[in-house]
């Protein structure tokens, strides 16, 4: 069957999505060109583009934005004296679901694995630093898993933000070693930030 080769290119589109391997890429694949009408195919297609291209980053504190400054940097309401730091943005979305937090944030971009050739360079570390030499701010909360990368990223963060009248404080209580923010349930989470420890 030689014409299902016209398939491969998009097969080889979906297959570059988390958890998506070659036989769900196939099935994607099957399901735009026999299931969704054209106009599906082109409202997708357009939606994927429109959305890739207006997303950016706030120029503060990192997070995902269509906006220079986003909702919360730009949220008078806000705790401006406390700054939660967090692997990406879907971290963010899961603390805010808490509704426990009211203060800051900080997205670093990823976290510290020099096995995978990631280093302090790579993150929005140095946009962190930065932030803290504000004496203003009075606590910063470092929330990276609990893991290898994340437990050296919490260590260097620590080391490099260190000054007088600046707590630094961690949260972990509840969640499980290796666990990620974004699969913790908000009950966890919420104790997780009402019990966070000093570092
Ligand atoms: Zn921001």
């Amino acid at each position: 069957m030689n014409e299902i080769k016209f398939l491969d290119p998009l097969i080889r589109s979906f297959e570059k999505l988390p958890g998506v391997g070659q036989k769900t890429a196939t099935r994607y694949a099957f399901q735009v060109v026999e299931k969704l009408s054209e106009e599906d195919v082109e409202e997708f297609a357009r939606i994927l583009l429109e959305t890739k291209q207006n997303i950016k980053h706030c120029s503060i504190c990192n997070i995902l934005t269509t906006t220079d400054i986003c909702d919360i940097c730009d949220n008078e309401l806000r705790e401006k004296d406390k700054i939660l730091v967090v692997k990406d943005t879907k971290d963010v979305i899961s603390l805010e679901k808490t509704k426990q937090y009211n203060g800051l944030y900080h997205v670093l971009g990823g976290l510290i694995s020099p096995l995978d050739g990631v280093g302090p360079d790579e993150l929005a570390i140095n946009e962190l630093e930065n932030r803290c030499k504000d004496l203003n701010i009075k606590e910063v909360i470092i929330a990276t898993s609990l893991t290898p990368q994340g437990e050296t990223t919490a260590l260097y963060l620590e080391k490099i933000l260190k000054r007088e009248g600046l707590e630094i404080t961690r949260i972990g209580y509840g969640i499980p070693a290796g666990g990620d923010i974004e699969y913790a349930d908000e009950l966890t989470l919420r104790k997780a930030l009402s019990s966070r420890i000093k570092l």
